[in-house]
């Protein structure tokens, strides 16, 4: 797919998979699957319901329970996730391409960083699989108590849209690898790569039921699962207004185990004494700005002290240009689509409330590109803004940059930790007392140290508050997909 007719020789392929197969919904209703590159149509996608998370449900219970995945070795279960990987890289070009035209990210980015990530990701967790010990606990010697962990059984994944490859692999890769059965549910914005993913498990030997997908909206696919009384467990990442119904439908069924990562609303605080104050900038602009701003953990909230503010700003503005929205296919580009009508709405309103709630708008503003058919906004600064307005308090999820002053350390901790998120923070400072005294004050999952981009597939990723419960990546991420089961055994030693 190197050529440049490549997006249009493409061939998608819409329907959901199940035991092994692709099919049409049920009910045989499917909905549109439009790109926000440019308003085109790329194929119509299965509207899955309850019937057809059924059928996923029950194939994958089938799968789990004649063993015909988590009775395999661990070494066993390593090798097909290793291949897995290893195709998912073989179709890198096509998966990026898909990545891009479904949900607007720059082709550039869903090659490097999307495609890679996930490959990566499954091959991690294949690796780790047959290098994790159980216990013996430290009982008395009438007695040998065996601690060890087997996977919960089926469960159930919901994804949303701003990095579909990665948001699942963070979850299938550890599900699977531990040797649990899999319904993955993609968000209906972009569903496309999740179906390409299940294919090639399938061709990588992953055996059918093992790792289903359903299509579809929400309330009508997400919700089933969620609700079903035959799913062990619910993963779940999205927006904490989704993130709290899961919640309260894995308590109103079975009580499955819920794991959720939400929203964010991340403070990235500049003291004078930043050690270097272009890399801090660089940094707050380019880490609000990748992926159009639709990330959870996007510094959203930009905190820089009141001396320094002037001159952080100035330099801010000359890179915001480098920022302008182009073709997601294009190479060069560095900014593209939001992901769709609905969501550059939602990031122009806000950016409404903004102006009319005192904020000073510095840079942006305004929807771009609107020739292409597609929907694009420019990258936006807002200066002046108070904790207490709208744009410091809620998730834009978009290319929006809230910049606010302080005037000490207390004073900055204050006001980033008032919010109802707490995934992720950063701070600039040379002072090592300042840097660990502030890293230790904030509520936050992760905080950074005089940089923003750090991210490995060794370290946890998750949030405090309402930024969710649970810890995606690292081998913690095992706890989610397995159960702790003691067996006691007596010993009636004859020594
Ligand atoms: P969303 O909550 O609208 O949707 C997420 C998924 O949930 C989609 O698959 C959607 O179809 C499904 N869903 C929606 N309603 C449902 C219902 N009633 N029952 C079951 N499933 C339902 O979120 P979104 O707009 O797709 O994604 C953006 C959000 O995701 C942001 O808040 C962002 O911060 C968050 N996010 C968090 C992380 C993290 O790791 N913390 C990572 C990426 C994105």
């Amino acid at each position: 797919m190197k050529n440049e007719d490549a997006p249009q020789k493409l061939q998608f392929d819409g329907r959901s998979l199940i035991n092994g197969k692709r099919v049409h919904a049920v009910s045989g209703e499917a909905f549109d699957c439009i790109s926000p590159v440019d308003g085109r149509l790329l194929t119509t996608v299965a509207r899955c319901g309850e019937a057809d998370v059924n059928a996923a449900v029950a194939a994958a219970r089938d799968a789990f329970e004649d063993r015909r995945w988590c009775g395999l070795a661990p070494a066993q279960r390593k090798r097909i996730m290793i291949r897995f990987a290893d195709l998912l890289l073989a179709h890198g070009d096509e998966l990026a391409l898909t990545e891009t035209l479904d949900m607007g990210k720059p082709v550039k980015y869903a090659r490097a960083v999307d495609v890679n990530s996930a490959a990566n990701c499954i091959r991690w967790y294949g690796e780790a699989v047959d290098k994790i010990y159980d216990e013996i606990a430290p009982t008395a010697s009438t007695a040998l108590a065996l601690i060890t962990r087997g996977p919960v059984g089926v469960v159930g994944v919901i994804v949303p849209w701003n990095y579909p490859m990665i948001m699942a692999s963070w979850k299938i890769a550890p599900a699977l690898a531990a040797g649990n059965s899999v319904v993955l549910k993609p968000s209906e914005k972009s569903p496309l790569t999740a179906l390409r993913m299940a294919d090639l498990a399938l061709e990588a030997g992953i055996p059918p039921g093992v790792f289903n997908v359903v299509t579809g909206y929400g309330p009508e696919a997400g919700s089933p699962l969620a609700l079903h009384m035959d799913v062990d467990c619910i993963a779940f990442t999205g927006s904490t207004r989704v993130g709290k119904q899961i919640h309260v439908m894995a308590g109103q069924s079975n009580l499955k185990r819920a794991w959720t990562e939400l929203g964010g609303k991340s403070p990235n605080i500049v003291f004078a004494d930043c050690p270097n104050l272009d890399k801090a900038v660089e940094a707050a602009v380019g880490s609000i700005f990748f992926n159009q701003g639709e990330s959870c953990n996007a510094p959203s909230r930009l905190f820089v002290e009141e001396s320094i503010k002037e001159q952080f700003l100035e330099k801010a503005l000359k890179l915001v240009p480098a920022y302008a929205p182009g073709n997601p296919l294009d190479k060069a580009t560095i900014m593209g689509a939001i992901v769709d009508q609905t969501q550059m709405n939602t990031v122009l309103r806000y950016i409404e409330s903004g102006m009319s709630e005192g904020a000073r708008l510095l840079a942006g503003g305004e929807q771009a590109l609107q020739e292409t058919g597609g929907y694009y906004v420019q990258p936006t600064i807002f200066d002046g803004v108070r904790n207490d307005m709208t744009i410091a308090r809620e998730e834009i999820f978009g290319p929006v940059l809230s910049v606010l002053s302080f005037t000490d350390a207390s004073d900055v901790v204050r006001q980033s930790n008032q919010s109802v998120y707490g995934l992720q923070a950063a701070v600039w400072t040379r002072d090592i007392n300042k840097a660990h005294g502030v890293a230790r004050a904030l509520r936050a999952g992760t905080v950074h140290v005089n940089q923003y981009d750090e991210d490995d597939i060794t370290v946890p990723f998750g949030g405090f508050r309402q930024s969710g419960i649970g810890r995606d990546k690292s081998l913690h991420a095992f706890d989610k997909y397995t159960e702790t089961k003691t067996t006691w055994i007596r010993i009636d030693s004859p020594v």
